[in-house]
């Protein structure tokens, strides 16, 4: 399938592109079969009767826009001044006019005034508001899976409107008639099921710990841990399971591992939570939302840790730093008696959670840490930042510390740095092309050409400074460019971790 699939072209300067309406109507995801959609507790297909679906989803919509006020503040409050339909790569890399945000938004929007505004009720031609027929809810299939969150959009918006929450309230409506996505929503079975996103066994996650240790240990010649299950560590890490096999994910665990190593502080891997992702985010379901994270209280009171961080991974850190708390009681907010139990736990002299950038940026500013900054030589380095940290989350005691920290690692760690065109980067920074739920390979087209604007941005660096690493602390990052560099000309190991930068140049031996 990737043979078929080719790079859109540069563009030479950067503007609104020419349209093609309709190019992109066929991008449809795998629908989830009702052995998927069942068990989480969805409709397993869209009813028979279109009436009843129909009713469902006005309903469904009438539910959501009581729940959540923001979600009708956006609805009402566009003005449709354009300044963000060029902000968003799916758009810029489909030339699709449905990929505008405001269109994307639009989908919705005209359906919203249609039953619940009372011009639409009464002139609905006159305000844009139409009828909700089967063919809109397969539009609404298509196009909300063409949207990642990554809120880029929303950065450009005078009134601040968030189409990532439209998007995750159009897939919660389509969840609930019976509508959902495959990709989604059986990696969410699987870590109900198996613990993780990539349905590791337990006794295959203990082998491959196993075998990193004596990987490191011929690399090294130190006995460098992995721990899984210790009861009594200090630090519980909480990291996507991709670290534990995929390439180039794996690099950064072993850097997690040797920062701990080299610490001394004791840390340890859970069988139960071997998941620091959390799909509900992505389709919008709270419920979900709450179950996959409960994973992670429960992991914690079982093994009595006093810490918990979260490795390198965009949309976890902005669950486990935004919604943690009032969740699962990691920080203040939820009070139920478990979430309590784990705040009389967790040790608040530190932050709760922690990312492991914080923690890796702790210990370089205490002297914890020290490194051979020449073992990163080879590479000229640059850093993307990932959408769900850049837009949706902090760290440290700054604001602009999620931007920061992660530069001032690789400024640590290694002598060649170079940023990307700043348009490009920090809050402005682009999706890689793969999130929300859509870094499954029937989507690659949709991929590659959301891809563009970072690529373009890549390629300037790559031109001007000679740029070979792009790092990033995002699993779902690191998947997607390694799909996608190729097809732009570049080698897949050009995407790595902030962490396995870390990895290359820690000096073991100092404590
Ligand atoms: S993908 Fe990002 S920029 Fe595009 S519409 Fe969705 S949130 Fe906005
Ligand atoms: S920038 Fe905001 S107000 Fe303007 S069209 Fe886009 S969503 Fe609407």
């Amino acid at each position: 399938m990737a043979d078929a699939i080719t790079a859109p072209p540069y563009r030479i300067i950067p503007i609104i592109p020419a349209l093609k309406p309709g190019s992109m109507a066929g991008s449809i995801p795998y629908i989830a079969n009702e052995k998927m959609q069942e068990a989480i507790g969805f409709p397993g297909k869209l009813a028979d009767n279109w009436q009843e679906t129909h009713d469902a989803v006005i309903a469904k919509m009438g539910e959501l826009l009581s729940k959540y006020r923001s979600l009708k503040v956006y609805l009402d409050a566009c003005v449709h001044c354009g300044a963000c339909s060029d902000k968003c790569h799916y758009f810029i890399g489909t030339q699709d006019p449905k990929n505008m945000p405001v269109a994307r938004q639009d989908l919705m929007r005209s359906i919203y005034r249609r039953y619940f505004t009372l011009p639409g009720k009464l002139f609905p031609k006159l305000v844009g508001a139409r009828d909700l027929t089967r063919e809109v809810l397969d539009e609404w299939y298509s196009y909300y899976n063409q949207c990642s969150e990554c809120r880029r959009c929303s950065v450009f918006c005078p009134y601040g409107i968030d189409t990532a929450e439209i998007t995750m309230a159009a897939k919660e409506i389509l969840d609930s008639v019976g509508y959902g996505q495959k990709y989604s929503n059986e990696i969410i079975g699987k870590v109900h099921k198996i613990g993780n996103n990539l349905g590791l066994p337990g006794p295959a996650l203990e082998n491959t710990l196993e075998g990193l240790e004596e990987d490191v240990k011929e690399d090294t010649g130190i006995d460098v841990r992995f721990p899984l299950d210790v009861k009594g560590a200090e630090v519980l890490l909480i990291t996507p399971s991709a670290d534990f096999f995929a390439e180039p994910h794996i690099d950064s665990l072993i850097g997690y591992a040797k920062v701990f190593h080299a610490s001394g502080v004791s840390w340890t891997l859970s069988s139960m939570a071997s998941e620091a992702g959390n799909f509900g985010m992505f389709i919008g379901n709270y419920e979900q939302l709450r179950k996959i994270a409960l994973r992670v209280r429960e992991a914690a009171l079982e093994l009595g840790v006093k810490r918990i961080v979260v490795g390198e991974c965009g949309h976890a850190w902005r669950v486990a730093y935004s919604f943690w708390n009032t969740l699962i009681g990691v920080g203040a907010g939820a009070n139920d008696p478990y979430a309590i139990q784990l705040q009389n736990q967790l040790d608040l002299r530190y932050k709760q959670p922690m990312h492991i950038c914080e923690f890796t940026w702790d210990l370089i500013q205490r002297g914890g840490l020290s490194f051979d900054k020449e073992a990163n030589d080879k590479h000229i380095i640059t850093f993307h930042d990932s959408c769900n940290v850049a837009r949706a989350s902090r760290m440290g005691d700054l604001p602009g510390g999620q931007f920061e920290i992660p530069r001032n690692i690789i400024k640590t760690v290694a002598n060649n740095f170079v940023e990307m065109r700043d348009n490009t980067t920090r809050e402005k920074t682009f999706c890689c092309g793969g999130g929300g739920g859509l870094l499954t390979d029937e989507l690659l087209d949709l991929r590659v050409k959301g891809a563009l604007p970072r690529m373009e941005a890549l390629q300037q660096v790559t031109d001007s400074h000679g740029v070979n690493f792009m790092a990033t602390i995002c699993a779902i990052c690191k998947a997607q460019f390694t799909k996608v560099l190729p097809i732009y000309g570049f080698d897949r190991r050009v995407v790595g971790g902030v962490h396995q930068l870390v990895s290359n140049a820690i000096k073991l031996g100092d404590k």
